[in-house]
């Protein structure tokens, strides 16, 4: 049964139970409607009032102001990696078009001739490179749009003897300039929040990137997030974020769902000159993208201008109410102290026999949603055998990523605090034996 078996997988990672069981009704019969959640339109009133409670309750759980758009996207976090280029690039060159506009008219061949000097001179999007998922963003930037527009501002392994796992001081990253800051500013800065594979999680907002109170909030640094794997797992001040992402499958519901919260200046208009046709003249690389990626297009079809899991949407919505029900005026911060206890837990239990274990990355920079160690300095037969022992114990799903071997111990939202205890006994009773 479910209670036996104590799951740490990485994602898709389990789900609250009452959530899963009210799921399986929901499929099938959904408030005696005779119909399931997946086979009703996702026109129908029933589906809207899903979306309106997901995003009333996300909207609670982040306290997320005015000013900002809740989308329900389909393409993971990978797709994400290419809509943040595709979109905020387009916002880029569509701000540089209305300002030659305004100093040069409707000349098309003077507009284009400037663009294209601007976009070779100055288009740059930054990245900060803290693990894996990070890496594969900036990659992705840089098949779209070309390397030499992708700056990475930070590569942390280069500090670090080629291994993620350390974050070297902010006044070493080199962010292209803002105008404040004597520069031009880039489309975007990324960072990864939680690097899901490499156990990096920010300890909090860079202070570079804190806002600058710039006059002309078009010349404020853009900062997009992946949270696929913190999601709601402590408070965020959203304001400081133009973008925050996230898949749906490790602490809010199941695959199918990805969530962007996006502050609404970034979603253009629809001009005369669509900057995909625009982008399109001005060669940029492989941009423009699909129209199901396009923001605007789905703000303006409230997530629905094609057809959305509404079966999905609703386990998502369901987690998010009851953690609203649960935590009441706490909010996420009520989860936060969970997730915080659980993960000190489990690092207290692997630092206090050194012998046996070694946790990978530096202390200031551990992810308290996956806990990634070694178990005798990696020695592959050990580990081999701590898996297989675990197994017994229906501990699952501990196995680390394909790319950096060892032991993974994922820590989302669901997983029970007596998983985790169970876990810390295995962990002393392994150590001692
Ligand atoms: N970002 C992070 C931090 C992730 O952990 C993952 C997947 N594990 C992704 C992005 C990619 O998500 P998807 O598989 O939904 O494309």
């Amino acid at each position: 049964s479910r209670e036996e078996v104590a799951y740490f997988g990485a994602g898709p990672a389990p789900l609250p139970t009452p959530v899963i069981e009210a799921g399986g009704k929901a499929f099938v019969n959904y408030n005696n409607t005779g119909l399931g959640l997946a086979e009703i339109s996702h026109r129908s009133p029933t589906a809207n009032a899903v979306l309106a409670e997901a995003k009333s309750a996300l909207t609670t759980l982040y306290d997320i102001p005015e000013g900002y758009e809740i989308l329900f996207m389909q393409a993971g976090g990978s797709g994400e990696f290419s809509a943040v280029v595709h979109n905020l690039v387009s916002v880029w060159v569509e701000r540089r078009r209305r300002k030659a506009e305004e100093a040069l008219g409707n000349d098309e061949d003077k507009l284009l001739e400037r663009l294209r000097k601007e976009v070779t001179e100055e288009l740059k999007v930054d990245y900060l490179v803290t693990g894996s998922w990070s890496l594969k963003a900036s990659q992705e930037a840089a098949r779209l749009i070309g390397t030499k527009y992708v700056n990475v501002a930070l590569d942390a392994r280069k500090a670090n003897n080629g291994k993620f796992g350390r974050i070297p001081e902010e006044a070493t990253w080199s962010l292209t300039p803002t105008k404040q800051e004597g520069g031009t500013g880039s489309a975007f800065v990324y960072l990864c929040d939680n690097e899901t594979v490499d156990e990096f999680e920010f300890p909090a907002f860079p202070q570079c990137l804190e806002p600058q109170g710039a006059d002309n909030e078009e010349d404020e640094r853009i900062v997009v997030a992946d949270m696929s794997s913190n999601f709601l797992s402590r408070k965020v001040d959203v304001s400081k974020y133009s973008v925050i992402f996230g898949g749906a499958q490790k602490n809010v519901g199941v695959t199918g769902i990805t969530i962007v919260i996006i502050k609404k200046s970034l979603l253009p208009p629809q001009t005369a000159t669509p900057p995909p046709a625009l982008l399109h003249k001005l060669e940029i690389g492989g941009l423009p993208g699909t129209i199901v990626l396009d923001y605007a297009t789905i703000a303006k079809n409230n997530s629905l201008y094609n057809t959305l899991p509404i079966f999905n949407l609703w386990i998502a919505s369901q987690v998010m109410v009851n953690l609203v029900k649960t935590f009441g005026e706490q909010k996420v911060s009520g989860q936060e102290e969970i997730a915080n206890k659980k993960a000190e837990l489990l690092y207290k239990t692997l630092e206090s026999h050194p012998e046996v274990y070694q946790v990978v990355p530096e202390k200031s920079v551990r992810s308290r949603m996956n806990i990634c160690f070694r178990v005798l300095g990696g020695d592959a037969e050990k580990e081999k055998e701590f898996l297989a022992g675990a197994e017994t114990l229906n501990l699952t799903g501990l196995k680390g990523h394909r790319s950096v071997g060892g032991i993974r111990a994922s820590n989302y939202n669901a997983v029970p605090l007596d998983n985790v205890e169970k876990l810390v006994r295995y962990l002393e009773d392994y150590a001692t034996k």
